[in-house]
C-alpha cells in the first residue's frame, strides 16, 4: 500500500471548538476528495474529504458526551450515520450503519492536514467550476464500484 501521508506518525485531529479530540494510529485504508453535493453541504465548502480507516483506528480522546450523530440515506439506500460535535458544529466522521469495518474520518477535522496529491476524486460530474484535479489523480464520475 503506498503511503497517503506526509509523516508515519499517530494523527490528532478534533472539532473546531477542541471540546472532542481524536487520535489516528495508522494510515489511511483510502483517500477520497468528494464532490459531490452532500459532502459540499455536510463541509459547507468545495469538497469533502474523507479520510478512510478501520474503526478501531479512531480513538476517541475526549468529549464523547460531546457527539451528536445525524443519520441520512446514501444514494446506495444504506444509512450513514455522520458524527459532529454538539457544541461547534464541526463534522467528524462518517460511517454506515450496517458495515463495521472502516469509517470515514472528515479530512477537515485532522490538525495535520492529509496530502490529498494522491487522493481519488469522486463525484467529479459535480465539481465547482474551477476547482483543479490534479495531473495523473484516479478520478470517478460518480461513486466508484467496489
Ligand atoms: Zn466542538
Ligand atoms: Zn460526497
Amino acid at each position: 500500500m503506498e503511503n497517503l501521508s506526509q509523516k508515519n506518525t499517530a494523527r490528532e485531529g478534533g472539532c473546531q471548538c477542541g471540546t472532542v479530540r481524536y487520535q489516528c494510529p495508522n494510515q489511511p485504508l483510502k483517500l477520497y476528495v468528494c464532490h459531490c453535493l452532500e459532502c459540499r453541504h455536510q463541509s459547507a465548502s468545495a469538497f469533502g474529504i474523507s479520510y478512510i480507516v478501520a474503526r478501531s483506528d479512531l480513538q476517541l480522546q475526549r468529549g464523547h458526551e460531546n457527539i451528536k450523530v445525524w443519520t441520512r440515506a446514501a444514494d446506495s439506500g444504506r444509512i450513514v450515520e455522520c458524527a459532529f460535535c454538539r457544541n461547534c458544529g464541526s463534522r467528524l466522521w462518517h460511517q454506515y450503519s450496517e458495515l463495521s469495518d472502516s469509517l470515514s474520518i472528515k479530512g477537515g477535522s485532522l490538525d495535520e492536514a492529509p496530502n490529498i496529491s494522491q487522493a481519488t476524486h469522486i463525484w467529479t460530474r459535480q465539481k465547482l467550476i474551477g476547482v483543479i484535479i490534479p495531473e495523473g489523480a484516479k478520478q470517478f464520475s460518480r461513486e466508484p464500484e467496489e
